[in-house]
C-alpha cells in the first residue's frame, strides 16, 4: 500500500523517512518540496538522491483531492468543490482582501451538529476528512492562486476552519492538518492568523489549548440555554456556563489576547435588544476584555424557514454590545454570488446519520423565545 504523503505533518514524515532508511533532513527537504513549492512528482525533486526517488515512487504518492469545479465570484471569492469520494464531496473558499488572503477550509463531509440556520448542517453528515484531504485543500488552493496570479510568493496568510464541518468533531485528523499550516518548513502561517471555528465542544478546547493553540472563534449565536440548546444541539451537552468557562480558560494559550464570537443575526429569533443585554450580561460574569464579536448576517436558504435581521438591527443590536465594551463587528459577505458566503457551503453530502430526519423534525416546531429567567438559573448572574 503507498502512503499519500498529504497525511503526513513533518514528524509524521520523518518517521517514513526514517523507515526506508533516511536522515531527517531528507524530510525536511521532502516537506518543502510538497508545501513549499507544490511539487507533485518525486522526479522534479533535484535534490534527493535518485535511490531515494525511486523508494518514494514506489512506496509514496503525494495525491490531492481532485476537483470538481471552481467558481470565481464578482469580487473575486473564488470556491471549489473537491471529490472526496463516495458521492460526497466539499467546499472550500478563498476571499481574497487588501491585506490578506483568506482561504476558509471544510473538516468533515457534512455535519453531525445540526444547527438550525446551516445549510451544510440540513444535509447531515457522511464522514470526517483525513488529514491529507484538508490540508489538499490548502495545497490545491495555494498552488493554483500563485499560477493563477503569477507569483513566487505565498499568497494564503490566514485559514480559517470555518468551512464544512465541525473540526472539533474531527481532532485526530486536525492537529497533523494544523501542524502543517503553522510548520515553517511548510505553510508557515502565524498561529495568530489560524482560527478553528466551534460549535463548541468544550472538553476539545481544552486538548486544542494543549495541542496546537491557534486563535478560536466561537460560534455561540444565543446568549441564554432555552434559546440556544434550540439553534445548535450541542448546548444540551455543553451549556453556555461551560462553554463561556472553557472559552475563558483557553485565553492562557492563545495566540490572541481575545476569542472571537460568532453570532448569526436571525430576525427575530436572536436579534432582539434583550438578547444583545443578556448576551452583556453574560460576559462581563467572566473578568477583563477578553472576547470580540463577530455579527454575520444569516446567509438564508429554502429549507431553513428563517430571515435574516434588518441593517438597522443588527447596527443596533452592535451598538449595545460595543458601547458595554465588547468590540463588535459585522461580518461582510463575500462571494454569495456563488453560494460560497457563511452557511451556504453545502457540498455534496450522502447522509449517513439521522441527522436529516432530526432538523426536518426541528423545523416544524417553532423558535421559543426565551425569557431572562433562563439567564439568571444558567449560573451567569453572579
Ligand atoms: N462548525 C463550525 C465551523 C463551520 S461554520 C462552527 O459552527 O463554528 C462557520 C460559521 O458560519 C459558524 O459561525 C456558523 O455558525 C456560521 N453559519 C452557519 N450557517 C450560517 C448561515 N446560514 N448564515 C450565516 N452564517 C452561518
Ligand atoms: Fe455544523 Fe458549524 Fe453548521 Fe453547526 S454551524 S451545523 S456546527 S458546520
Amino acid at each position: 500500500m503507498t502512503v499519500n504523503l498529504l497525511d503526513l505533518d513533518l514528524e509524521g514524515l520523518a518517521v517514513f523517512c526514517e523507515r526506508l532508511g533516511e536522515k531527517r533532513f531528507r524530510a525536511v527537504q521532502l516537506f518543502r518540496w510538497i508545501h513549499r513549492k507544490g511539487a507533485q512528482n518525486f522526479e522534479d525533486m533535484s535534490d534527493l538522491a535518485k535511490s531515494f526517488r525511486e523508494k518514494l515512487k514506489s512506496l509514496a504518492t503525494i495525491t490531492p483531492l481532485s476537483v470538481v469545479s471552481q467558481h470565481i465570484s464578482a469580487d473575486g471569492t473564488i470556491k471549489w468543490l473537491f471529490d472526496v469520494g463516495g458521492g460526497n464531496a466539499i467546499e472550500t473558499v478563498f476571499i481574497p482582501e487588501s491585506d490578506r488572503g483568506t482561504l476558509c477550509v471544510s473538516s468533515q463531509a457534512g455535519c453531525a451538529v445540526g444547527c438550525r440556520f446551516c445549510s451544510t448542517g440540513h444535509q447531515g453528515f457522511s464522514r470526517n476528512l483525513t488529514t491529507g484531504e484538508i490540508i489538499s485543500q490548502l495545497w490545491h488552493a495555494e498552488f493554483f492562486l500563485r499560477k493563477h496570479l503569477g507569483c513566487d510568493e505565498r499568497v494564503i496568510s490566514n485559514v480559517v476552519m470555518m468551512g464544512m464541518g465541525e473540526p472539533l468533531q474531527n481532532y485526530k485528523e486536525l492537529i497533523p492538518a494544523l501542524k502543517v499550516m503553522l510548520d515553517d518548513h511548510g505553510y508557515g502561517l502565524s498561529r495568530r492568523r489560524v482560527t478553528v471555528s466551534t460549535s463548541g465542544i468544550v472538553p476539545m478546547i481544552d486538548r486544542l489549548s494543549q495541542d496546537c493553540p491557534v486563535a478560536l472563534a466561537v460560534s455561540v449565536h444565543a446568549p441564554n440555554d432555552g434559546l440556544r440548546d434550540q439553534l445548535v444541539p450541542l448546548n444540551l451537552k455543553y451549556p453556555l456556563s461551560q462553554l463561556m468557562a472553557a472559552c475563558h480558560r483557553y485565553l492562557a494559550f492563545a495566540p490572541r489576547d481575545f476569542i472571537t464570537f460568532e453570532y448569526c443575526m436571525l430576525a427575530g429569533v436572536n436579534d432582539s435588544d434583550e438578547c444583545a443585554l443578556q448576551l452583556v450580561q453574560r460576559i462581563k460574569a467572566h473578568p477583563g476584555t477578553w472576547c470580540k464579536f463577530n455579527l454575520i448576517p444569516f446567509n438564508p436558504f429554502p429549507a431553513s424557514g428563517l430571515t435574516c435581521s434588518s441593517p438597522e438591527r443588527v447596527k443596533v443590536f452592535a451598538r449595545i454590545l460595543n458601547d458595554a465594551g465588547i468590540i463588535t463587528t459585522v461580518r461582510k459577505t463575500r462571494g454569495d454570488d456563488i453560494d460560497a458566503a457563511c452557511g451556504q457551503l453545502a457540498g455534496d453530502v450522502k447522509d449517513r446519520t439521522r441527522v436529516v430526519d432530526r432538523i426536518a423534525r426541528q423545523r416544524s416546531i417553532p423558535i421559543h423565545p426565551v425569557a431572562d429567567s433562563t439567564l439568571a438559573n444558567s449560573g451567569a448572574v453572579q
